[in-house]
């Protein structure tokens, strides 16, 4: 179990004070101008060496993303993009930073900035996150009037500034590119890559995406040491980890933990346990709607990690753990998911656009039992077709979780078409 001392954000549930002057006593603006002058380099380095990995769900080493940026400007701004979009069903870590613990965030935004040589950071919320707005401009006034921000940042000489820009609600805006055309207040589009937004981003302009988290931690890692980060859980899976657990648990909650962390400690310790006890357990999905589902099977002592949980065929993704117990229509579950993704298809390429349309049709059979057992597997070559076809990610996320429910719960979709040509209606869900 996580110390209290390792934890990063000491403020998750809001029961102190979220102001500066809050923030400062738990050590928080401690010393940045300190941090910064360790130089560009050595920061990246340590962002390296503490094997910090993306907390938006892809899980792709944060100091080597930052290492990109060009060292040396061509006459271009560079620009540092947070991601606060948090629209993954089921996600809801980046939140409660947000609320609870804004100075984390800002503070991570003008280190990692003066890192990549940007002067300017954007930070681009969902659109329904209001109050996470309001608690964000309050702290980044706070920051500028403190002369932590703004012109000669800390005393450093550094100039920066923080905006923070609000999405209108689409879920494909937290893909990198679709949030850099909307922030230019274009229509919410992925961009096909290359280029990648290290070379040409935001305006044309070199500029790094990060998720909310990935850049919150920074300053305590820098403050702390890159091996006292580097030795809280497995190697290559480093680190404090904000879990978002909900569904059929007795209390749902959002926690920071030790990275590989088993699913068992994180839920009995901090959730009072699945509801109705551990064997009343169905299937979790361990990373957000877009990754495959893991069967009670594979959940006993189920390491809560990037490597552990992809060599299970499913992910950590945003860590937003899904519990879902023996009530739970397994089938009807993963088909809210595929009619999600449907909807929020941005419709340019065509395997996303059709597939998750058939995608969710031919799961609408499967959920009322009204399908031949052969659509099992043409579903399943329909995700395939799917799957690493599309432009962005999409695609993957719509495809996987009817993977995952296929792999693991093929009897029960066998079943529930039987039912239904037998007459047997009590195997089938209510509609
Ligand atoms: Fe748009 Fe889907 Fe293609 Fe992504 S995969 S670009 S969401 S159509």
């Amino acid at each position: 179990m996580l110390k209290d001392q390792d934890r990063i954000f000491n403020n998750l549930y809001g029961m102190f004070d979220r102001s500066l002057a809050g923030a400062r006593k738990r050590g928080h603006w401690d010393r940045t101008a300190g941090l910064m002058a360790m130089g560009r380099d050595k920061i990246i380095q340590e962002v390296k060496d503490s094997g910090l990995r993306g907390r938006g769900g892809a899980g792709f080493p944060t100091g080597l993303k930052w290492s990109f940026m060009p060292k040396e400007s061509d006459g271009r701004p560079a620009y540092l993009v947070v991601n606060a979009d948090e629209s993954e069903p089921g996600t809801c870590k980046d939140r409660e930073i947000m609320r609870h613990d804004p100075h984390t965030l800002v503070e991570g935004c003008l280190v990692a900035s003066f890192a990549m040589g940007a002067h300017v950071c954007y930070i681009y919320l969902r659109g329904e996150y209001i109050r996470e707005r309001e608690a964000l401009q309050i702290a980044i006034d706070e920051a500028h009037d403190a002369g932590l921000i703004g012109k000669n940042a800390c005393g450093t000489g550094f100039d920066f500034d923080c905006y923070l820009h609000h999405g209108a609600g689409a879920y494909i805006c937290g893909e990198e590119t679709a949030l850099l055309e909307s922030l230019e207040g274009k229509k919410g589009m992925p961009r096909l890559k290359p280029p990648f937004p290290a070379g040409v981003g935001l305006y044309g302009c070199p500029t790094t995406v990060n998720n909310v988290e990935s850049i919150a931690v920074v300053p305590t890692i820098l403050r702390r040491g890159s091996d006292w980060f580097a030795g809280i859980g497995r190697p290559n899976n480093t680190g404090t980890k904000v879990f978002a657990i909900s569904g059929h648990v007795e209390a749902p909650c959002v926690v920071e933990e030790g990275m590989s962390i088993t699913l068992n400690e994180l839920l009995d310790r901090h959730c009072g346990g699945v509801r109705g006890g551990w064997k009343n357990l169905k299937a979790v999905i361990p990373g957000g709607a877009s990754v495959p589902l893991l069967p009670a099977s594979l959940c006993d002592g189920a390491i809560m990690d990037f490597d552990w949980l992809r060599d299970q065929k499913s992910g950590l993704g945003t860590a937003a753990v899904i519990v879902m117990d023996q009530s739970t229509d397994v089938i009807k579950a993963i088909w809210r998911l595929s009619k999600f993704y449907k909807h929020e298809s941005c419709g340019q390429c065509t395997p996303c656009r059709e597939g998750t349309g058939w995608m969710m049709r031919v799961m609408d059979r499967l959920v009322s039992g009204d399908a031949e057992p052969e659509e099992i597997d043409m579903l399943l070559d329909v995700t395939y077709q799917v799957e690493g076809h599309t432009i962005c990610a999409l695609g993957d996320a719509a495809a996987w979780p009817i993977q995952g429910l296929i792999r693991h719960f093929r009897d029960e979709i066998e079943d529930r078409i039987m039912a239904k040509k037998t007459g047997r209606m009590s195997a089938v869900a209510a509609e």
